[in-house]
């Protein structure tokens, strides 16, 4: 059976169902598992026909053995987890008319519109599921830069083994994500408006990792996370990479590239696994925003923090990429010693240069981008212009990567992924048309709803957030206590 370790290399391996409840593993670094399973092109042959959820089954099989889930079970979690998403295919992929063998594909079909449903819908399942067959309960809680916030709050309401705390920096998400989470009914989501974040989200995963290190604080309350730091989101997204190679391949083998604007780096993460497990990626682009950590890890070997810019994209203004971590680790052999020496150099330093056979181990197959505020906005008018197809300012961001680098790029078709739908970000949109009134594609009806209803939230300023948030949250675990 598949076991679990940290990319730290200081805990002793757990099972599947531990590690998706803890979130960190007890080192505080990340968890990973053992060995990556492989598949053959003979298997991804098999796998051509399959719908999204049939093939997710069969890529979460490999990782996931049925003495901790039963196929049925996995069977079903997988369905009711992408029951409410608005396309039957659940990820489509739209070819692009104005750029030959371009393909996006389209992550927004979640019910908060974001490609964090893709594994918060999975994965939120998952530890109820696991939960109530425990019987016990958990606080969960999460920082978000204005997506998993809200695919968080959708999927953990009404669910009675959970209470979800989502914090976000107030200045830096749209009024549009922030309703996503305040408008919820439920009593057991509680988002919190963190104000006088200078470094936007990163401020509040640091809060996090602190809550966690409080030893009785985590024990008393069942502390966990759904952020990307939880290995179940990165196995899910590791299905649509494989998902949209089978959609697009001519014949299995061919090498197809794929551009992904990137933050925090779960995301490619698991497409860098995928390849690893044997999926025929050509190039990975990592598609950053001015906030170009990764663009200065994949080109210079260089994992440096610098100050914060506000972009258009600001779902990817992310200083830390902290599932960079993670992905290194199996570059490296599996060595957890050596992350452990990095990150706390890191950590001593903000200034970390790897050495160049480091760099070369983790930089293959990979080329990043750094795209400007303004050929964000110019690519999204472009496109709408020439064929009338509305990106989000994270999607933007990809094709405008896979078009500079287009010459470097030698698969035999390229996918970019559209992250968000352009209804989470109106103003933008409206900057790019240079017109205020919006077309019909950057409307959504949930948006709509949304701005009818009383918001709920709690607020804090950032310089006290931790001491606030033990208050809050001791509190109400007691109060649900004394109610249960
Ligand atoms: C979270 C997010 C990303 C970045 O994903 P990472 O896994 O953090 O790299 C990109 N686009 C959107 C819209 C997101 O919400």
């Amino acid at each position: 059976m598949l076991q679990y370790l940290s990319t730290t290399g200081g805990t002793e391996p757990v099972d599947f169902e531990t590690a998706i409840l803890d979130g960190f593993a007890g080192d505080g670094g990340l968890y990973v598992p053992e060995r990556l399973p492989t598949f053959s092109l003979e298997q991804l042959d098999q796998w051509r026909s399959l719908g999204y959820i049939d093939l997710a089954f069969e890529i979460l099989s490999l990782f996931i053995d049925s003495s901790v889930i039963k196929a049925a079970e996995l069977k079903q979690l997988l369905t009711e987890a992408y029951a409410p998403f608005e396309k039957e295919s659940v990820i489509p992929l739209h070819p692009l008319r104005s750029r030959k063998n371009t393909y996006i594909m389209e992550l927004f079909y979640g019910p908060t519109l974001s490609f964090k449903d893709i594994g918060l819908a999975f994965l939120v399942n998952l530890v109820d599921f696991f939960l109530q067959r425990k019987k016990e309960r958990l606080s969960i809680v999460v920082a978000t830069t204005g997506d998993t916030g809200p695919a968080t709050a959708y999927f953990a309401a009404g669910k009675s083994s959970l209470d979800a705390w989502v914090l976000y920096p107030q200045e830096f998400i749209t009024e549009e994500q922030e309703r996503q989470m305040t408008t919820l009914p439920h009593s057991n989501v509680y988002p919190v408006a963190v104000s006088n974040c200078p470094d936007g989200g990163d401020d509040l995963d640091l809060v996090i990792a602190k809550l966690y290190a409080n030893k009785t604080f985590k024990k008393k309350l069942k502390l966990s996370s759904v952020n990307s730091i939880n290995w179940g989101r990165v196995m899910m997204q590791t299905v649509h990479y494989v998902y949209g190679y089978l959609q697009v391949a001519d014949q299995m083998g061919d090498p197809i590239d794929m551009v992904v604007p990137s933050g925090a780096f779960g995301n490619l993460c698991a497409g860098g696994l995928a390849r690893n497990m044997g999926l025929p990626v050509g190039t990975f682009v990592v598609a950053n925003n001015q906030n170009a950590c990764l663009h200065r890890i994949f080109s210079q070997g260089l994992f440096k923090k610098e100050a914060i810019f506000e972009t258009p994209s600001s779902a990817i203004d992310i200083l830390i990429p902290y599932n960079f971590w993670r992905f290194l680790y199996f570059q490296v052999g599996m060595d957890g010693s050596k992350i452990k020496r990095w990150i706390s150099e890191f950590k001593r330093t903000g200034n970390l240069q790897f050495d160049q056979e480091t760099f070369e181990s983790y930089k293959k197959g990979f080329l990043s981008y750094s795209a400007t505020n303004e050929q964000t906005l110019s690519t999204i008018r472009e496109i709408y212009q020439t064929e009338n197809y509305l990106l989000d300012p994270h999607g933007a961001v990809a094709v405008i990567a896979a078009e500079t680098l287009a010459e470097s790029l030698n698969g035999k078709k390229v996918i970019c992924l559209n992250t968000a739908h352009p209804a989470k970000f109106p103003d933008v949109i409206a900057a790019a048309l240079a017109s205020s009134i919006l077309p019909e594609a950057a409307n959504h009806r949930s948006i709509v709803e949304a701005q009818k209803r009383c918001q709920k939230k709690y607020a804090c300023d950032h310089s006290h957030l931790e001491e606030a948030l033990l208050t809050a949250m001791e509190s109400n675990w007691d109060l649900n206590k004394v109610n249960e």
